[in-house]
């Protein structure tokens, strides 16, 4: 009797939906703003050229370089491929399939449940409170048998910070029993709001970070994991022995260099000038009902026929990113900051879609 490869696949595995990353959903675009990407790529050069050896494991002078732009000890800095592996080394690590959970708060980025859910580990959630902060209560209610619980602050795809005294109470009910994580995909947008230098008075803060987003480097594959060194030296036991190729330490050194760190300030200042003329500009379109706050490279506003401005700006090769179907955030669309003259196309196209005053006049 023979089995399909079907049915020889983990349970979970069947059932598991992929994360649907904006690469693989696919569109025809030359106006790319569904994915919190730099606009623009930066220029780098190869210096190591001994590929015929295997990598450092840990990178030395990747992790004294982030070690020092975060002002934390090289034993609290661990580097691997982007945050999405740091999210999954941690359920690696400390949580045990069949028995442990995560929780986090919807409406929040999709990664925390497609890892935990690969892994065999119960997804549990507690849907943000209107405002978009934790709903501590519920939280404490959930708690049992929890053992990390994420949090993205600033929040994709909400873009707002999460109050930090809501962060602190949250590690203190966790104490002694779980981990947090404070993913700061996007911390540059806002670096007063980190909460790195809180880790020593936590040992059971974790804080993910990338350089996907502001440093332009979403193709080198490249994140980091501050933590204490006691949870460092757990998670150097599940990770692959050589997470980074040596052309991606080689270019993650460089974009961590006083010249790369000063660089990718420069283009977090231009671009929060033109997400906040953005922000001024949807207001003032008929088809947006609200713009929200924004502490990241990203604007989420919710508009009136949403589905048809989607579509609209899709067929004009402009691609956003849908957020209607997350709790709480019908009619939404999230439109990452590009360059000026993309933003201008964005707003071009919203003014002229069909029912606004402004196609009225032209017709
Ligand atoms: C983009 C993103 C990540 C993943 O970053 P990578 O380093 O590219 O894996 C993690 N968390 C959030 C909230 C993100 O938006």
């Amino acid at each position: 009797m023979s089995t399909s490869i079907e049915e020889l696949a983990r349970a979970n595995v069947r059932a598991l939906t992929p994360y649907l990353s904006a690469r693989r959903l696919g569109g025809n675009g030359d106006v790319w703003l569904n994915a919190n990407e730099y606009p623009l790529a930066v220029p780098f050069e190869l210096s190591q050229n001994t590929l015929n050896r295997y990598p450092e494991c840990q990178p030395k002078q990747v992790i004294e370089r982030y070690a020092r732009y975060a002002g934390l000890a090289t034993d609290q800095v661990l580097v691997c491929r982007g945050a999405d592996e740091g999210i999954e080394l941690v359920i690696r690590a400390f949580c045990e399939p069949g028995q442990d959970a995560v929780l986090f708060c919807p409406p929040t980025y999709g990664m925390y449940a497609v890892s935990a859910e690969t892994i065999g580990v119960e997804v549990r959630t507690v849907e943000a409170r209107e405002d978009w902060q934790l709903n501590l209560p519920a939280i404490a209610e959930r708690l049992d048998g929890v053992k990390v619980v994420y949090v993205c602050s600033p929040n994709n795809p909400t873009g707002n910070l999460v109050n930090p005294d809501d962060l602190r109470q949250l590690l203190e009910m966790t104490r002694g029993k779980a981990l947090v994580v404070a993913d700061e995909a996007y911390i540059e947008f806002c670096p007063s709001a980190s909460v790195a230098g809180w880790l020593k008075d936590y040992p059971h803060l974790v804080v993910l970070r990338t350089l996907s987003k502001a440093f332009a480097l979403a193709g080198l594959r490249c994140g980091f994991t501050l933590a204490n060194a006691e949870v460092i030296t757990l998670l150097m036991k599940v990770i692959a022995p050589y997470p980074l190729s040596t052309p991606v330490a080689d270019i993650a050194a460089q974009a961590l260099s006083e010249q790369g760190v000063a660089l990718m300030k420069q283009h977090v200042s231009d671009l929060v000038a033109t997400r906040d003329e953005l922000i001024d500009q949807l207001r003032r379109c008929d088809c947006v009902e609200a713009v929200f706050t924004s502490n990241t490279n990203y604007v989420l506003a919710r508009f009136t026929a949403t589905s048809q401005a989607f579509k609209t700006l899709w067929e004009q090769g402009i691609i956003l990113r849908d957020q209607s179907r997350q709790p709480g955030l019908s009619g939404c669309l999230r439109i990452t900051i590009g360059t000026r003259e993309e933003c201008n196309r964005v707003i071009a196209a919203l003014r002229n879609l069909p029912g606004t005053a402004a196609s009225r006049e032209q017709a």
